[in-house]
């Protein structure tokens, strides 16, 4: 679970140059970094797939570098890089949830006793904590003693993006970076340039603009989900497909993605029927069908239909009963479709 900083995956492999959306945040970290301004404890905050982690790897890999360029990146060259490249810098440690698994206290005692040493190589030591809302409160405890007490030339990476889960005796002992959702003309220029990509457009609407997300997603192989839930929701509509069949296929493509992407379209959809106007929608591509779909629902119902959904959406996080969740869901669509939907009360339980 612990370990040296691990060897590069391909997402975050030695690029040429910075993403733009990330060029100012970076400028700023070099230019407090040469004003020996750098804070003890960093909190790189925002949206996962936005590039937190690869902006927390060029900073630590920048303060390692023994011959960095004139840029204040590092070289790639040095025996600092080679050794960070090799997962072996003993003044980089890297912790992070193994498996979905919260982060133990274990691990923070031996992120601070790492802490706690001189520098191996007589600069910066670095401990870089992935997921830190994942930090279990006893980790979170110890964790702030090392917040309270850092040691000269250390530097605290924490990386985050749900920042609002940490306590917030941690979140305010560190400087908080923020790295926003990027603008879509520069995420999608990016994703566009990248190899393997094709459907650049398509892929960063599903990753809800996230660049490095929409990447991840089409290197992984993954299927879009919306046209197969698209499908079942008119097949539901129109009478011809069972809400039950229809709720098992949406929990087998994962309940709370199911859940996320049917809001998203009945919010086009609420779009669609309220808008005389061209209007931006979440999912673009499906326009023809979304008007389809919307053509038979009265917009009061989709709202008190999105309501539900919403209720649901937060269900789906405890995990009650996917299954039962989804079969409610379905059927509200079904009795939303064919006039019989009640706008009042939740989902039926
Ligand atoms: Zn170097």
């Amino acid at each position: 679970m612990t370990h040296r900083a691990e060897r590069r995956d391909s997402m975050t492999q030695r690029s040429e140059s910075i993403p733009p959306w990330l060029e100012t945040p970076w400028r700023r970290l070099q230019e407090r970094r040469t004003g020996d301004r750098l804070p003890h404890a960093l909190l790189l905050a925002g949206p996962g797939g936005v590039g937190k982690a690869l902006l927390a790897r060029e900073l630590a890999e920048a303060l390692l570098c023994t011959a960095p360029r004139s840029d204040g990146r590092a070289c790639g060259a040095c025996r600092a890089c080679r050794l960070i490249d090799a997962g072996t810098h003993p003044d980089l440690f890297r912790l992070q949830p193994v498996e979905g698994r919260a982060i133990p206290v274990e691990g923070v005692r031996a992120l601070r006793e790492v802490l706690a040493l001189r520098s191996q190589y007589g600069g910066w030591r670095i401990a870089w904590i992935a997921a830190a809302e994942r930090m279990t409160s006893a980790a979170a405890n110890a964790l702030l003693k090392t917040l309270e007490e850092p040691g000269p030339q250390s530097l605290l990476l924490l990386v985050s993006d749900r920042p609002d889960l940490l306590p917030a005796t941690i979140r305010s002992r560190c400087q908080r970076l923020a790295l926003p959702i990027p603008p879509r003309a520069q995420a999608l220029g990016w994703l566009t340039g990248q190899e393997e990509v094709t459907e650049a457009e398509r892929w960063l609407t599903l990753a809800g603009g996230a660049p490095f997300a929409a990447l991840k997603r089409i290197r992984s192989g993954a299927v879009d989900p919306r046209p197969e839930l698209i499908q079942d929701l008119a097949a539901v509509a129109a009478g011809q497909s069972d809400p039950l069949a229809a709720a098992e296929r949406c929990a087998a493509r994962g309940a709370a993605e199911s859940l996320q992407w049917i809001s998203s379209c009945v919010m086009d959809m609420i779009r669609l029927r309220c808008c005389r106007q061209p209007v931006a929608l979440r999912n673009p591509d499906l326009r023809e069908s979304l008007q389809r779909l919307a053509a038979g629902c009265p917009p009061e119902r989709l709202f008190h239909y999105l309501d539900r959904l919403t209720a649901g959406g937060r269900e789906a996080q405890s995990s009650i009963n996917d299954q039962l969740l989804l079969e409610d869901v379905l059927i509200a669509w079904h009795e939303l479709a064919t006039g019989g939907f009640e706008t009042r009360g939740g989902i039926r339980r």
